[in-house]
């Protein structure tokens, strides 16, 4: 009896270890899926550049990640509250949002940019924005550039495509917006235009809570790795050609 007891513990027992061999650590990741070419639905699925980062940061660390889509202004208090563990969302690495969270090694570079309806050759610069009526996104740094434009008027909206919409129905006088994202909403329409005014650099990071070092540690080696075996190239290619 004692013996087909040992048996039957050391089958369990081996059972138990090798889940715990092949189960991956599932770690549970924040994004907005409302901004092309980074984060958009395909079909129902959060697809983009930040999702096959994710992927090859997948492979490299065994982590499974779990996305889940929601409101941008959404993301950093759902990291702090532990809905989720780690936001990918083409996020600035600001200072202001450095107080309360911790970001990875940058992984893009961007800017913001002023989207016209037709060319408006008085825009040479953003302070050439302050006689008029700006539509941002709620909480993203075109919100922070252009609110503090002395005398602008902001327009505030939750998604880029109700700004652009805003904009081609004369609501609003512009949109500022990260580059890519403006191409990309821009591209079917030959009614808008990009102005070239120079702004900030801002670098995109992923963020985490401000004491989850080893996650960090463990993504930062992979962003390097990445980085270094042609992985992180291959995938600016399929988005940026
Ligand atoms: N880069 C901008 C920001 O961090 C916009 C990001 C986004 O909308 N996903 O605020």
């Amino acid at each position: 009896m004692k013996k087909i007891f040992k048996l039957m513990m050391l089958v369990v027992l081996s059972v138990v270890f090798s889940i715990s061999l092949f189960a991956k650590d599932v770690v549970y990741v924040g994004t907005n899926a409302e901004f092309a070419p980074f984060e958009y639905l395909e079909k129902n699925q959060v697809v983009g550049f930040d999702i096959d980062l994710l992927n090859a940061i997948s492979k490299e660390t065994g982590i499974e990640f779990k996305v889940k889509d929601m409101a941008f202004d959404g993301l950093l208090p759902a990291l702090q509250t532990k809905k989720v563990d780690m936001v990918i969302a083409g996020m600035t690495a600001t200072p202001e949002r450095k107080k309360a969270v911790v970001f990875s090694k940058p992984y893009f570079k961007a800017k913001q940019v002023v989207i016209t309806k037709g060319v408006d050759k008085s825009l040479k610069s953003f302070n050439d924005l302050s006689t008029k009526k700006v539509g941002v996104m709620l909480g993203f740094t075109g919100d922070t550039v252009v609110s503090a434009i002395k005398g602008v008027k902001v327009e505030r909206f939750n998604a880029a495509y109700a700004a652009i919409m805003a904009l081609a129905q004369n609501k609003i006088d512009a949109v500022v917006l990260d580059s890519e994202p403006a191409k990309k909403y821009t591209a079917n329409s030959k009614q808008f235009s990009i102005a070239n005014i120079p702004a900030a650099e801002e670098d995109y990071a992923i963020a985490f809570r401000k004491n989850d070092t080893a996650l960090v540690q463990k993504i930062n080696s992979a962003l390097d790795k990445i980085k270094a075996n042609g992985e992180y190239d291959k995938i600016l290619k399929k988005y940026f050609k």
